[in-house]
């Protein structure tokens, strides 16, 4: 026991010696790398190395500070790596093991997810959103997984890390959107917007047996890609009115499920009114200030529509699913990341993603 003190002891000093590089919110448009100390996990949690991460849109929200979080905090939520170290009661799992976490991380034991809400983990406002949310993120060399036996998948040898990484998040999230929407085999399904969440909604779509599926999408790299993962049709919102031409497309009918994945008035407003009554508006948006529903685009409140949103579903079970997915070629999001950087180059990668330059989709950052 004596020899574990001290080793103890010595792992409490080398803690303060031993750094790593992360990236740091300082202010809106104030992001640096800096160096940080790497954590040590406590019980239930466990530390990981990060082999591959990525920039969310969300990301680009609280640089521009339209989402706030605390200063000084690691921002980014997309995480694959290797475990470095296990919390003491951590069970099941090697340090070594790679390992896929999803964005979202419930904690497994509270009424929300004791209630199947998985996503919604500890309650208002934002749910199990905790990764440069509420604690340090995964841009960084090392990451805190908290819940670790309840988050961390174990990634088949066959994958690579580029084929899992976007299962974190926008798949995850997407694919959920005709979940979420209860999708009947032959469904005719319109997608609206085709940025990253929109393009794995379009091949959530068509991986939960849609009949039709139209997307909506201005941008031509956009609508190459759309058609690729899975849409049949590509209208352009800029050439003519959706809705009548959706209604055109379906015989008079309307979709059955449309998929809102922008979080603007006016694609929610276009989707409500490109439904057939009775149908199912699944909303993955993420919305500000105060959102309407004009009462013509609602037939007065008599059209039996279904409004479901839904929130990135996380943990391990679902990242388990996800990968099954990939790992039988049911999908393949590797097409999604377009462009290449290193954790030191991670600021360039947050000027050219948020700007949309170069026809970037997701950035692979590789610490
Ligand atoms: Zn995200
Ligand atoms: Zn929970």
């Amino acid at each position: 026991m004596a020899d574990s003190t001290a080793l103890l002891k010595r792992n409490e000093v080398t803690q303060d010696i031993e750094t790593m590089k992360a990236l740091v919110f300082h202010a809106p448009n104030q992001i640096a790398m800096e160096s940080r100390p790497i954590p040590k996990p406590s019980y239930g949690e466990a530390v990981i190395r990060v082999t591959l991460t990525t920039i969310c849109g969300t990301d680009v929200h609280i640089l521009k500070g339209e989402y706030p979080v605390r200063q000084g905090l690691i921002i980014g939520h997309e995480a694959v790596g290797v475990i470095h170290e296990l919390g003491p009661d951590v069970v099941g799992y090697e340090v070594g093991d790679r390992v896929l976490v999803g964005a979202i991380t419930p904690c497994g034991q509270c009424s929300s997810c004791l209630s199947g809400a998985w996503s919604q983990c500890g309650g208002v406002p934002i749910g199990g959103w905790k990764f440069g949310n509420t604690i340090d993120g995964a841009q960084a060399e090392y990451l805190l997984v908290p819940y670790a036996q309840a988050n961390m998948a174990k990634i088949p040898d066959r994958l690579r890390d580029e084929q899992v990484v976007l299962l974190a998040d926008i798949a995850s999230t997407g694919f959920s959107a005709a979940e979420s929407a209860d999708l009947k085999l032959g469904d005719t399904v319109a997608v609206f917007a085709q940025g990253p969440i929109g393009l794995c909604a379009t091949a959530g779509a068509k991986l939960k047996g849609a009949g039709l599926i139209i997307a909506t999408e201005s941008n031509p790299l956009r609508r190459k890609i759309a058609l690729k993962m899975g849409a049949d049709i590509v209208l352009d919102p800029r050439t003519g009115d959706i809705p009548s031409e959706i209604y055109r497309l379906t015989g008079g009918r309307g979709v059955d499920v449309a998929i809102e994945a922008l979080g603007t008035q006016a694609t929610f407003e276009t989707a409500l009114r490109s439904l057939r009554p009775g149908g199912t508006l699944s909303s993955l948006g993420v919305y500000a200030g105060k959102l309407d529903i004009p009462a013509d685009a609602f037939a007065a409140g008599i059209g039996d529509y279904k409004i479901v949103t839904t929130l990135c579903p996380g943990g391990k079970e679902r990242m388990r699913r996800l990968m099954e997915l990939v790992l039988h070629k049911r999908v393949d999001l590797t097409p999604l990341l377009t462009h290449n950087f290193s954790l030191k180059e991670i600021v360039k990668a947050y000027a050219l993603f948020s700007n949309q330059q170069d026809g970037v989709l997701k950035v692979a950052i590789r610490p």
